[in-house]
C-alpha cells in the first residue's frame, strides 16, 4: 500500500509567501529574493511530506499566487491586452493577477472567482475562437527539477486539460471552449514528455469535473483525451477528482485510460462500492480519506475499515491512502498554536492541520499494513482516545441546545401574519417616505478605528476607553446621516472588525486559532472561526450598541447582525452532525438576539445573509434540500418578533437570479441587494417572478471609489420601476461601506438620497 498527498499549502508556516509577495510589490524585495522565499517554502514542505515516508509527494502544487494562473501562464493562454508585459515573466504573471497600472498604462487584472464550494478564489482563464496554445514556462517540469536536486522525487500535479478548460470563460460568442482542446493537447503532450524524460514516474491530473454534472459532450470528450495521452506518453497518469462524488459518473472515470483514480471518500464515503465494483485491473485507486477541508483528526477505527475494505477488494498493492482534496485549504502546523489561553490543550488534541495531516496519512498506511511498530500502534491508542472523548466532551455537547434545537416546529419558523398584514401595519408605525433610503451598515474602518482596536487589543486602552472612542464615532455617524436626510439609520459598526468573527467571539461552542490562516486567494489569507461544540448566546451581542445608537436619534436605526447561514458558511464546520443543525442552531442564537433587540425598542432588524448562494451544493440535484434548510435557518433567526417589527436581509457577491424565489421564502419584510455591478441584470429575474416582498437594489458599486451621480442613481431606479411596484422600492448602495473613505462615501450618499427626493417629486399621488 502506498500514500499520496495531493496538494500542500503554499503560503509559508508563517506566512513567508504572503509577505515576499507584498514587499516585492511595494518594490522594497527583487524578483529573486521573492524567487528564493518561494524555493525555500517548496523545500521545507518536500522535506516533510519525504520525512513522513509520503510515496507520492505533489509538485507543481506550489504557486506564487494562483495555481489555475499559473496553468494559463504555462500554456501560453496570455489575454492579448498584456502583451506588451510578455518580456518580464514575473511582472506579466502578476499583471494577470492584480492589473498593471504604470506610466500612462492602465490594463485591468483577469477576474476571478470561487474555487468549487471553497472560499479559495482562481484567476479564470480567458479564452477567445481562435485561441491559441504554445508552452509559454514549463513550471511543472522545473519544479520536478528543483525537487529531483534536492534528492526528492515528485508527481507533478496539473490542471487536467478539461477542467482547465472548463474553469475558464469564453470571452466572445460563437464558439465552445472545449472545442479549444484540440490547440490545447499537444502542449499538454509536450509537458508530459518534458517530464517522462526528466524520469518522472507518476503525475496527477485534476478533473474535479468528473465529480459534478457534466453533459454528454463532456463525457465523450473525457474517454478520448485520456486515450489520446495514453497513446502518446508512458508517464503514469491518476486522474484526480475532489469535492463530489463521482455517482453516475463513475462508469466514465473508471473507463479512462489511466493508472489511477483519486476520490474523495470525505464528502462522498458512498461512492465507494460503486467504485470498487466497476474499476478494471489495470488500474489502482486512491482513497481520499484524510479531510482537506477541514480540521479535525482523522478517526482511524473508521478509515482502517475503509482501507481494509478496499485492500481486500483490490489488493493492497493497488490501493493509495490519501488526503482527500490538496491541504489548500486547512491551515499549515497546529504545533503552532501555542496559546493555551487561544486554543485549549483539550481542543487541540481533536485537531489537525496539514502538517498533523501528513502524519495520518502515513500513520494510516502503517497501521494497515498490519505488523506494525510500538510507535504506530501508541498513535493508533491516542487517536482512538481522543475521538472518543470528543464524543461526549462537555465542551462539545450541551443537552439544553440539542433539545431546543430538535423541538423546533413550523411555528417558530414563520412571522406571525403574511407579509401584506405585516406591511399595511409597518408602514403605519414606522411612517417612512416613499423610496425610503437606506445604507446597507458599516461607514469606513479609518485607520484611526482600526488602530483603536489595534491597542485595545493588545492592552494600551482600556475598555472604557475603546468604547468611548467607538462611541463618539457612532455619534458622529448617526448626525451626519440624520444632517443628510437618510430615513433609516445605522450605527455604523465601528466595534466590528468582520462580520462573523464579531459574533463568533460571543457565541459559546466557536474558538479561534492564533495562527490557522488558510489562502483566500493570491497573497490574502483568512483565519475562519472554528465551530467546535453546540452553539448558544450566553448573553447579548449588540444591543448596547442598537440601543446607544438609537438613543441618538428621532430617526429609526437598524439593529444589525449576521445570519446563521453566511455565519456556517464562513467557518470551520463540525463534522459530527450535519451543516443543517450547526446551522439551526446558531439561527437560534441570532434568533435571541433579534428578539432581545425588538425587546429593547429596535424597530428595524437587518440580519445579513451575503454567503447564502455560495452555500449551494456543486450538484444541482442537492440544491433543494440545502436551499430548504438554509431559509428555514433563516426564518428560525427572524420569525420571533411581532408584526410591526420590520425584518431586513441583505445580500451581496453573488448572482441570484436562479434562486430568487428561495430568497422570497425567506419572507424578509425588505431585502438590500447588490447589483449595480451588473446594471440592475438582477431585474430580469421579476419580470417572470414578481417578487413580492420590499426591496432594494444597490443602486451604486461600493467596491470602487468612484462616485455615481444622481441622475445615473435617478435612472437605475427608473429601470427597477418597469419590474417593481413603488411602494415597495428602496434606495440603498449595493453593501456596507467599512472598506470606503468618509469623502467619496459623503458625496455618493448626498447623491443618492437626493436621487430618492426627485424620484419621489414625480410620484406625488402616492
Ligand atoms: N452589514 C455588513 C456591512 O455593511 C454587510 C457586509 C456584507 O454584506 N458583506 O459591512
Ligand atoms: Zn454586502
Amino acid at each position: 500500500m502506498r500514500t499520496n498527498i495531493l496538494g500542500y499549502p503554499r503560503v509559508g508556516n508563517h506566512r513567508e509567501l504572503k509577505k515576499a509577495c507584498e514587499n516585492y510589490w511595494s518594490g522594497s524585495i527583487s524578483a529573486e529574493g521573492l524567487l528564493e522565499e518561494g524555493a525555500a517554502i517548496r523545500k521545507r514542505n518536500w522535506s516533510l511530506q519525504k520525512e513522513n515516508g509520503i510515496d507520492l509527494i505533489p509538485s507543481n502544487d506550489f504557486s506564487l499566487y494562483d495555481h489555475i494562473l499559473d496553468m494559463t501562464l504555462t500554456v501560453g493562454a496570455v489575454p492579448s491586452r498584456y502583451e506588451a508585459l510578455a518580456g518580464n515573466r514575473l511582472n506579466l504573471y502578476f499583471a494577470m493577477a492584480r492589473g498593471f497600472q504604470n506610466e500612462g498604462q492602465d490594463v485591468i487584472a483577469m477576474e476571478m472567482t470561487k474555487w468549487f464550494d471553497t472560499n479559495y478564489h482562481y484567476i479564470v482563464p480567458e479564452f477567445t475562437k481562435d485561441q491559441q496554445f504554445s508552452l509559454y514556462y514549463n513550471k511543472p517540469l522545473e519544479e520536478y527539477k528543483e525537487a529531483k536536486r534536492l534528492g526528492i522525487k515528485t508527481k507533478p500535479v496539473i490542471s487536467g486539460p478539461i477542467s482547465y478548460l472548463l474553469l475558464g470563460k469564453e470571452k466572445e460568442g460563437g464558439f465552445d471552449r472545449l472545442s479549444l482542446l484540440e490547440r490545447l493537447l499537444p502542449v499538454y503532450v509536450q509537458i508530459l514528455k518534458s517530464l517522462e524524460n526528466e524520469g518522472a514516474e507518476w503525475v496527477q491530473m485534476d478533473e474535479p469535473f468528473l465529480a459534478l454534472d457534466i453533459d454528454k459532450k463532456t463525457k465523450a470528450e473525457y474517454v478520448n483525451v485520456y486515450r489520446h495521452l495514453r497513446q502518446v506518453c508512458r508517464l503514469k497518469i491518476m486522474v484526480a477528482t475532489y469535492f463530489d462524488g463521482l455517482n453516475e459518473n463513475t462508469s466514465l472515470a473508471t473507463s479512462l485510460d489511466v493508472d489511477a483514480l483519486h476520490i474523495d471518500l470525505v464528502r462522498c464515503p458512498e461512492q465507494l462500492g460503486d467504485v470498487l465494483a466497476q474499476l478494471p485491473a489495470e488500474m489502482s485507486l486512491s482513497l481520499g480519506i484524510v479531510d482537506g477541508r477541514n480540521i479535525w483528526k482523522n478517526d482511524f477505527t473508521q478509515s482502517l475499515e475503509v482501507i481494509k475494505k478496499a485492500a481486500d477488494a483490490l489488493g493492497s498493492e493497488r490501493v493509495f491512502v490519501a488526503a482527500s482534496c490538496s491541504f489548500l485549504h486547512v491551515p499549515y502546523d497546529l504545533d503552532l498554536e501555542t496559546k493555551e489561553d487561544v486554543l485549549t490543550p483539550e481542543m487541540k488534541q481533536w485537531m489537525a492541520y496539514a502538517k498533523q495531516k501528513v502524519d495520518e496519512v502515513s500513520t494510516l498506511r502503517i497501521l494497515s499494513d498490519g505488523n506494525f511498530s510500538d510507535e504506530a500502534r501508541l498513535k493508533l491508542e491516542a487517536n482512538k482516545f481522543a475521538i472518543a472523548h470528543k464524543k461526549t466532551s462537555l465542551l462539545i455537547h450541551n443537552r439544553e441546545v440539542k433539545q431546543r434545537s430538535a423541538a423546533v416546529t413550523d411555528k417558530d419558523t414563520s412571522r406571525k401574519s403574511p407579509f401584506p398584514i405585516r406591511a399595511a401595519l409597518q408602514h403605519k408605525v414606522l411612517n417612512l417616505p416613499l423610496f425610503p433610503t437606506t445604507t446597507i451598515g458599516s461607514f469606513p474602518q479609518t485607520a484611526d478605528v482600526r488602530s483603536w482596536r489595534a491597542k485595545f487589543k493588545k492592552g494600551l486602552f482600556s475598555a472604557a476607553d475603546y468604547k468611548h472612542l467607538l462611541q463618539a464615532e457612532t455619534k458622529k455617524a448617526i448626525e451626519w446621516q440624520e444632517s443628510v436626510g437618510l430615513d433609516v439609520l445605522v450605527h455604523g459598526e465601528f466595534e466590528r472588525n468582520d462580520m462573523v468573527e464579531y459574533f463568533g467571539e460571543q457565541l459559546a461552542g466557536f474558538t479561534f486559532s492564533q495562527n490557522g490562516w488558510v489562502q483566500s486567494y493570491g497573497s490574502r489569507c483568512v483565519k475562519p472561526p472554528i465551530i467546535y461544540g453546540d452553539v448558544h448566546r450566553p448573553h447579548p451581542m449588540t444591543v448596547d450598541w442598537a440601543v446607544y445608537a438609537q438613543s441618538l436619534s428621532s430617526k429609526y436605526v437598524k439593529g444589525m447582525l449576521t445570519g446563521p447561514v453566511t455565519i456556517l458558511q464562513w467557518s470551520f464546520v463540525r463534522n459530527d452532525q450535519e451543516r443543517s443543525e450547526t446551522c439551526r442552531q446558531i439561527a437560534l442564537a441570532i434568533r435571541d438576539e433579534v428578539c432581545d433587540l425588538e425587546k429593547a425598542g429596535i424597530k428595524i432588524i437587518q440580519i445579513d445573509e451575503p454567503a447564502i448562494r455560495e452555500g449551494l451544493p456543486l450538484r444541482r440535484g442537492n440544491w433543494k434540500a440545502y436551499l430548504d434548510w438554509a431559509v428555514r435557518s433563516f426564518c428560525i433567526s427572524s420569525s420571533g418578533v411581532d408584526d410591526a417589527t420590520q425584518i431586513h436581509t441583505h445580500m451581496c457577491y453573488s448572482e441570484f437570479n436562479d434562486i430568487i424565489e428561495h430568497i422570497a421564502r425567506m419572507d424578509a419584510d425588505v431585502i438590500t441587494i447588490e447589483c449595480s455591478r451588473s446594471q440592475m441584470e438582477l431585474l430580469d429575474a421579476f419580470v417572470k417572478f414578481k417578487y413580492p416582498n420590499e426591496i432594494g437594489p444597490g443602486v451604486y458599486d461600493i467596491h470602487s471609489p468612484r462616485t455615481p451621480s444622481q441622475h445615473e442613481i435617478v435612472a437605475l431606479l427608473k429601470k427597477a420601476l418597469e419590474v417593481l411596484p413603488p411602494e415597495r422600492l428602496w434606495v440603498n448602495p449595493d453593501c456596507g461601506l467599512k472598506t470606503r473613505g468618509w469623502a467619496e462615501t459623503k458625496e455618493s450618499l448626498i447623491r443618492m438620497v437626493d436621487a430618492a427626493k426627485l424620484l419621489r417629486s414625480e410620484f406625488p399621488s402616492l
